[in-house]
């Protein structure tokens, strides 16, 4: 059976915490405003360091595993000022790279599967680019919050369709036809 679930891949919940560490507390707030917004899952990316991430995963699934979200540990990391690659590892152990808002023409890095078309703290991204770039090397579209403020979690989400008998992610093209995330 396949699933359709909303997802928020880009979020910055300890800089959105106030850069306090992973506790219940500060999960719970985060799990309460993914579920305010309707989401089914978010991806964590700090800057650089995964491990906020993970320890989120970890501290949902203890403690809130009946919020049913699913969490998704990853990072963002920057080249030079026009470059921001997110990595996320899926629940299936596929890591997922994507680029997060670009605003000119960019070298695309190897194993990129995605990019965004909307973001939350960019409302300037120039889609026509985004679209360019999606066509010509093949990625998939998303639309993330890039939340710096627990508020504007889930302000965007991407749809996300999951394959339950394998674990795939599918996420559509710029045609609309969905994509695996390999
Ligand atoms: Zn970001």
């Amino acid at each position: 059976m396949r699933r359709k679930l909303k997802i928020d891949l880009h979020t910055h919940c300890s800089e959105a915490a106030g850069f306090v560490g992973p506790d219940i507390k500060v999960v719970s707030r985060i799990v309460e405003q993914a579920k305010a917004r309707g989401l089914d899952g978010l991806a964590v990316t700090e800057h650089w360091d995964a491990s906020f991430g993970w320890v989120v995963k970890n501290v949902v699934e203890e403690h809130f595993a009946d919020a049913g979200l699913v969490i998704v540990p990853g990072r963002e990391m920057t080249a030079g000022y026009t470059h921001h690659l997110v990595e996320l590892r899926l629940p299936n152990g596929t890591t997922f790279k994507f680029l997060a808002h670009p605003n000119r023409s960019v070298e695309l890095v190897d194993g990129m599967r995605g990019i965004e078309i909307l973001n939350g703290m960019h409302d300037d991204l120039n889609q026509d680019l985004v679209l360019e770039l999606a066509r010509a090397h093949h990625l998939v579209l998303l639309s993330n919050s890039d939340a710096h403020r627990l508020e504007d979690i889930g302000r965007y989400h991407t749809e996300v369709t999951i394959d339950d008998e394998t674990g795939e992610w599918l996420i559509a093209d710029t045609t609309g036809q969905l994509v695996k995330i390999t």
